[in-house]
């Protein structure tokens, strides 16, 4: 898929000031400082569309962003926040959880997950919610070029042997790195192709 435009449309703090609108939403989620901004500007080859946040955490609101006029790139607040004080963050998972479970016009979720670690206790439980709730999701393996191919690899294949104990189908897998690439064309032609469905 060619991106002919990407334009910020709009941030909503939670699902009820979201925009009313039948686009259908492709949204990016991760623990914050998985590389969330960096895939979003590769993808969209906008240097700075998602503006990587200062502080981590800082940035609470959904962020809608309209591409080629046909779908919207949601951009949801991180998970797992070091600096934002409790009652923040209890808002945020709310928002957040509601967003998923209730947005009708989401159609795909994708989970950026950090590729140079092994399964993390914040990722899992996060990804044991999801499980439970009706949304179709793919796990985004960001950073590859900051590790070796094996260790990327034996990552990949401990959270998919971690999954199977609350999952019984495997979700599909993405890797990425926004400074070889890697990723980008397949991740859009994946949209591209649930675009036409
Ligand atoms: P966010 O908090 O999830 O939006 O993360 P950012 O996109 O701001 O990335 C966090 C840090 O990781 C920044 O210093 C990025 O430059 C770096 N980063 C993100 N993605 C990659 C990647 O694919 N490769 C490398 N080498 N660094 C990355």
């Amino acid at each position: 898929m060619k991106i002919k435009s990407a334009e910020f449309e709009t941030s909503a703090p939670t699902i009820a000031s979201a925009p009313r609108w039948t686009l259908p939403e492709f949204a990016f989620i991760g623990r914050s400082n998985v590389g969330k901004s960096s895939l979003i500007n590769l993808l969209t080859e906008r240097n700075a569309l998602a503006k990587a946040s200062v502080t981590p955490g800082k940035t609470k609101l959904i962020n809608f962003f309209r591409i080629n006029t046909n779908w919207c790139l949601v951009d949801l607040p991180g998970y797992g926040y070091a600096k934002v004080n409790r009652e923040d963050r209890a808002d945020f998972n709310v928002a957040v959880a509601n967003y998923i479970e209730k947005r009708d016009v989401l159609v795909h979720l994708f989970v950026l997950i950090d590729s140079r670690l092994t399964p993390q206790k914040i990722d899992l439980e996060f990804l044991n919610w999801l499980s439970t709730i009706d949304v179709a999701f793919s796990l985004v393996f960001t950073k590859t070029d900051k590790v070796s191919m094996n260790a990327v690899e034996s990552n990949v294949a401990l959270f998919k042997s971690t999954m199977k104990s609350f999952m019984t189908v495997s979700p599909k897998i993405f890797t990425s790195s926004s400074t070889t690439k890697r990723g980008r064309k397949e991740i859009l032609d994946f949209i591209e192709a649930e675009l036409a469905r």
